[in-house]
């Protein structure tokens, strides 16, 4: 094996082998390199795009519990409305009402569409009309923009948006999938608008669980999960592509990732619903998984914008 590469998250060098571990989907091992300075784990080799076939979809490939299928149908029938809410509740608590004008809404990586036919439902945010953009690729891509009439882009066709054409971006569970995060990081904080909010959920692997179980994580399945990130690598990549971080502190997210897993157990999820309608358990959650340790981040308004001049 040659050297490991510089760092994917905030170019350093003090790059190392982590370890090593057996794919759970794919038989081969891959290793976990780590970022001495952020340390941003990456993974090797990667597994390309080619494995978010449909089956993948189903939750019949690396990770058993997506489903977009249903999601697609109806994401009621799922938990992720949980986790709606919140990045709802944070985006408007975050931006100044002017009903006038138009919200403009970005969800990157916006998978079967549940957070979009979400927003759409609501049809406006902090008063405001709301303006959908997704983005992805695949069937379900194709699906939303043909049968449900969403304006989605793919990649060439986002990168020529122009600068701040946004209000708010979502990056849900995006990240950790992609091998190289900092280009798209520098198209999403070219494509905000100064003062507009990037909403980013990703695994944290600073968190207590994470510390105690290493590569053994659930959450380091390195098929798919090949950057991985802690808060203050993710601090570091907002401030590579001139975004501040923002804290946040979420509930329905933390409850949506514990009844995720349970989506084959309809007994014991029944249960932790129950468990989860008292906030000190959700609070023990979040803290066991540092979900809410991991910031969003603004565009900072005014002359001092560190926004990169070549996004590409
Ligand atoms: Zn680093």
């Amino acid at each position: 094996m040659s050297a490991p590469p510089a760092c994917r998250c905030c170019g350093g060098t003090a790059v190392t082998l982590r370890g090593r571990k057996q794919g759970a989907f794919l038989p081969r091992e891959f290793e976990f390199h780590v970022c001495g300075d952020c340390g941003f784990m990456s993974v090797e080799p990667f597994s390309g795009f080619a494995i978010y076939d449909d089956a993948y979809y189903r939750g019949a490939g690396p990770d058993p519990y997506v489903d977009y299928e249903t999601e697609y149908r109806d994401w009621r029938r799922t938990d992720r409305g949980l986790e709606f809410e919140d990045l709802f509740s944070l985006a408007e608590s975050h931006l100044s009402p002017s009903p006038s004008l138009p919200l403009r809404l970005l969800d990157f990586g916006c998978g079967a569409g549940g957070f979009l036919k979400f927003l759409r439902e609501r049809g406006t945010l902090g008063g405001r009309p709301l303006e959908l953009t997704g983005h992805d690729i695949g069937s379900y891509a194709e699906m939303l923009k043909t049968r449900d009439g969403f304006r989605i882009l793919d990649l060439d066709a986002l990168a020529l948006e122009p600068a701040a054409s946004f209000d708010v971006i979502s990056l849900i569970e995006v990240i950790e999938h992609l091998p190289s995060p900092l280009e798209p990081m520098r198209l999403v904080a070219r494509l905000l608008k100064p003062g507009g909010l990037l909403l980013l959920t990703t695994g944290n692997l600073d968190s207590p669980v994470a510390r105690r179980e290493g590569l053994g994580y659930r959450y380091c399945a390195p098929e798919i999960h090949v950057s991985l990130f802690n808060p203050r690598a993710l601090s570091r990549l907002y401030a590579r592509v001139g975004l501040v971080p923002h804290a946040v502190r979420y509930h329905g997210a933390v409850k949506f990732k514990v009844l995720k897993t349970l989506r084959h157990r309809p007994a014991l999820r029944a249960l932790a619903r129950l468990a989860l309608s008292f906030p000190p358990v959700v609070r023990f959650i979040d803290a066991r998984y540092g979900v809410s340790a991991m910031p969003c981040a603004i565009k900072p308004q005014g002359p001092n914008l560190q926004t990169p001049k070549n996004p590409q």
